[in-house]
């Protein structure tokens, strides 16, 4: 153990009694008081703040087989994280437990003074320590394939990993699934006809090293697509074109655009009229870049933008795609998307059962015409402790217990649920939801009990 890692563990034990206890009775039949899905840093940082408040007896699992599935090392195909540097992550307030302390325990002090942006690989790192530190266990290898109520308080999950299955029960379930969240990568329409080995979503595992000498475009461009498209032209593309059907590129400014954190921490407090307002009106400037994406890809003579540009149609011919788009038609050997997500939970598996029974947007608020959206209207409709609510009052009750901390809740939260910037008061918040319930819920039945000894 380091010194650092020392006084890491103390602060825990003497300023948090990180651990020490579970202040939550055991109930019958119940294996776990809170079944977290996804252990990446949201789903570590849920366990850290669960365990601090005293509830011990929660599980992680994770479908990915190690740590390296995980979102930083494929998806996230940047250099740099976006997030400003000094801003507050998982570490929930314990200095000893920031990036920059680790980053200057192993880089040496000040080291965190000379970086502008925190490096991927560093932030990868980053977590796994962080997640060593505070001692939580992940279950890799296992994904949830369903979810029931099975009454009494309890949720029995539906299991697989290694070819078998089995069910455990939990009061409550958190859903921290990443940026395909409680949906999956958007494709659009006009892609869906294209067979795999000629089309893949930035969600997808991609082999770059396969585009050597190929001609690729790259539909959108917005961070993901232009992170998909710098890694095509390293790895050797012959030529890469990215096309918007926007006029121009829209290039955030040097050191990013930082909303007032204040005014996003209460921005679930505001009507479903001003929150509706004002995700339609960020969904409608659409996702800018980063110059750091732009530069990236601006030093090869071999990148070309199209703007203006969206695609009319999209076939296969002798083996290439060829795009008719607005600026004419070309034909490559292979395309990516790099489109976003939707977060529509009839489309995702293991959600596919409650569906039916889950409020979405599009169930609870009717937007004004000219600001209606599909996309924002298919996302589930959260409460006030990210947890999802009933389409049909009183036929769903139990839907209460399942909260989602992803991408699934960014409109009724207004930030990207799971990035670094959402963690600060949101898990905060979420624990409080959860340990409210489960404490309230221990009492109810103490008093049932207690009134039961009476009679
Ligand atoms: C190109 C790109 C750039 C990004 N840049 C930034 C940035 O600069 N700053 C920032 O804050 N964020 C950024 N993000 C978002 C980043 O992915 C998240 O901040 C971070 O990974 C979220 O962590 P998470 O734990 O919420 O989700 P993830 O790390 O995605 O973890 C979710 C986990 O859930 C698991 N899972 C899903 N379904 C199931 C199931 N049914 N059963 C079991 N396990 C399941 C998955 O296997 C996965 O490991 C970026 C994302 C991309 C794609």
């Amino acid at each position: 153990m380091t010194n650092h890692e020392q006084i890491v563990a103390d602060e825990l034990s003497r300023q948090f009694g990180y651990g020490a206890a579970n202040h939550i009775a055991p109930i019958d039949g119940a294996d776990h008081d809170v079944a977290v899905i996804g252990g990446g840093q949201s789903g570590v940082t849920i366990a850290y703040g669960l365990r601090r408040a005293g509830v011990t007896n929660v599980t992680v699992i994770d479908a990915a087989a190690d740590e390296s599935k995980l979102a930083w090392q494929t998806r996230a195909r940047m250099r740099t994280l976006r997030t400003p540097k000094a801003i507050s992550g998982p570490e929930l307030g314990n200095p000893a437990l920031t990036f920059r302390s680790w980053y200057d325990g192993v880089h040496g002090a000040n080291a965190f003074d000379a970086i502008r942006l925190i490096p991927t690989s560093d932030w990868i790192e980053y977590l796994a320590w962080f997640r060593r530190q505070v001692g939580i266990e992940v279950r890799r290898g296992v994904r949830m394939t369903d979810i029931e109520p099975v009454g009494e308080g309890r949720l029995r999950l539906h299991l697989a990993a290694h070819g078998k299955t089995w069910t455990e029960d939990a009061r409550k379930v958190v859903l921290a699934t990443g940026v395909s969240g409680t949906g999956a990568p958007h494709v659009p329409d006009v892609l869906s006809g294209l067979p795999r080995h000629l089309a893949r979503h930035t969600a997808d595992d991609i082999d770059f090293g396969a585009l050597q000498g190929k001609s690729v475009a790259v539909l959108g461009a917005a961070a993901s697509a232009y992170d998909a498209a710098a890694t095509a032209l390293e790895a050797g593309a012959a030529d890469v074109h990215v096309y918007t059907r926007r006029p121009e590129l829209v290039v955030a400014p040097v050191g990013g655009v930082r909303p007032n954190p204040l005014v996003q921490d209460v921005f679930h407090l505001q009507g479903d009229e001003q929150r509706w307002a004002q995700r339609w009106q960020h969904a409608a400037r659409g996702a800018n870049v980063p110059p750091e994406s732009v530069e990236r890809v601006a030093v090869f003579p071999n990148y070309h933008l199209h703007v203006a540009a969206e695609w009319a149609a999209v076939s296969e011919h002798d083996g290439r795609v060829v795009v008719d788009a607005a600026d004419g038609t070309r034909s490559f050997d292979f395309v990516i998307a790099g489109t976003g997500y939707q977060q529509d939970p009839a489309t995702r598996p293991e959600l596919v059962a409650i569906a039916p029974l889950v409020a979405r947007w599009s169930d609870v608020h009717s937007p004004a015409p000219g600001f209606e959206s599909e996309l924002l209207g298919s996302a589930p409709y959260l409460g006030s402790g990210y947890e999802l609510t009933e389409r049909d009052p009183g036929t769903a009750p139990w839907l209460r217990d399942i909260h989602v901390f992803s991408i699934g809740a960014s409109v009724s939260f207004g930030l990207p649920v799971g990035d670094i910037p959402s963690l600060r008061t949101g898990v905060p918040r979420l624990v409080e939801a959860i340990t409210r319930d489960l404490v309230l819920a221990d009492l109810r039945r103490t008093d049932q009990v207690a009134a039961g000894i009476r009679r």
